[in-house]
């Protein structure tokens, strides 16, 4: 492929990169490096002659355009994005601008690229989204394809909306779109405020480990690279106008992975009290979803797509990671991150 990353620079737009690059496609990633984005995540393939990285913004179309007509890609796959749950309820401003006007933005440079001469036949575009905007379940079932949208923070609500414009889009425009939508990911180089990483790091400097309300909220979690994995494969054998939900068959409720992360502590560093002493149930995020599954037949049946790392050994993974990778984290403390609760629209 001749493939433009959107949002290259973040924790799964990184992942996706690293392999493609190592799987030998031509990558341009087109990141506007705002405080989510690492590109030492892309230290292992940065030198690379299939590499190239623009500093570019979404939103700004001409020079988004520019960069399309130049590279002359097959496919565009989108990630950027604002992606903090926690932050667009102290702060939905962003989240519009960029993940639904961006889109808006990025749709409309790829749709005249697309009905030029330059773009091969095969050309796609590969919108990248969550689970989150079919909102929550109840204590049985799981989304497929088919599940209405009802997104619950403004962050689901600005994914749902980028998905009903590349979805109309596709319908108007006869623009060749596909969408996928993934439970919530893990591993390595993800940017220490989501779930996972607070907790490890918590766990290593035995600070209190915060957990919203009881923690019986529900998640589905997918190993990073297991997604980038699935993206690939999408936009290379998925079909245009579909949608395929993206998980890692891997439920667990917060509290669980959390124990579980502290059990794999106690085995890393035995020393001490368990590391499970030290967690504390914290005020809950407002309209915080009770459960997400996702039922992944279909990109199982047409892709033969199945997630290879279980929980537990990519639980193990990632902790080691980010054990062995203090400089990753020091970089990002340096640039002023402190670590703080967000969520709790107090800030804005
Ligand atoms: P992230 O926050 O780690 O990375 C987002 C990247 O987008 C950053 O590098 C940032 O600099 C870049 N970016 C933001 N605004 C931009 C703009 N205006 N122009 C150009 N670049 C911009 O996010 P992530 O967790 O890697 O998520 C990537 C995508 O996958 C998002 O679209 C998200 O909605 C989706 N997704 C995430 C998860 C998850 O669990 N993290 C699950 C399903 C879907």
């Amino acid at each position: 492929m001749r493939l433009i990353v959107t949002g290259g620079a973040g924790f799964i737009g990184s992942a996706v990169v690293r392999q493609a690059v190592e799987a030998g496609h031509q990558v341009l990633n087109v990141d506007a490096l705002t405080y989510a984005a690492n590109l030492s995540s892309l230290d292992p393939i940065a030198t690379r002659s299939n590499y190239r990285f623009e500093c570019a913004n979404i939103c700004d179309r001409d020079r988004i355009s520019s960069l399309i007509n130049e590279f002359r890609p097959d496919t565009i796959m989108h990630l950027a994005a604002e992606s903090h749950v926690d932050r667009s309820i102290d702060g939905p401003g962003t989240f519009i601008h960029t993940n639904i006007v961006g889109t808006f933005s990025l749709l409309e440079a790829a749709r005249a690229y697309q009905s030029s001469d330059a773009a091969p036949d095969t050309f796609l575009f590969h919108h990248v989204s969550t689970d989150e905007v079919y909102g929550s379940l109840g204590p049985t079932g799981a989304f497929s394809e088919s599940s209405p949208y009802q997104p619950n923070s403004p962050y689901s609500a600005s994914k749902a909306a980028s998905d009903m414009l590349a979805r109309a889009w596709c319908e108007t425009y006869d623009f060749p779109v596909l969408v996928t939508n993934c439970s919530n990911n893990y591993g390595p180089y993800q940017f220490p405020e989501k779930l996972l990483p607070v907790v490890i790091l918590a766990a290593e400097g035995r600070q209190p480990i915060p957990v919203y309300g009881d923690g019986q909220n529900v998640r589905d979690w997918l190993y990073v690279e297991d997604h980038a994995d699935a993206l690939l494969k999408v936009a290379q054998a998925g079909r245009s106008g579909e949608t395929y939900l993206i998980g890692g068959n891997s439920e667990m409720s917060n509290i669980d992975l959390v124990r579980t992360v502290c059990r794999l502590f106690d085995e890393r560093r035995p020393n001490g009290a368990p590391h499970s002493d030290l967690i504390r149930f914290v005020e809950d995020r407002p309209g915080h979803d009770r459960r997400y599954a996702v039922d992944c037949a279909k990109i199982g049946r047409e892709l033969e797509w199945r997630p290879s790392v279980r929980l537990e050994e990519g639980l193990a993974r990632t902790i080691d990671w980010y054990l062995s990778n203090a400089d990753w984290i020091e970089g990002i403390r340096q640039r002023g991150f402190d670590g703080e609760r967000l969520g709790l629209n107090t800030t804005d």
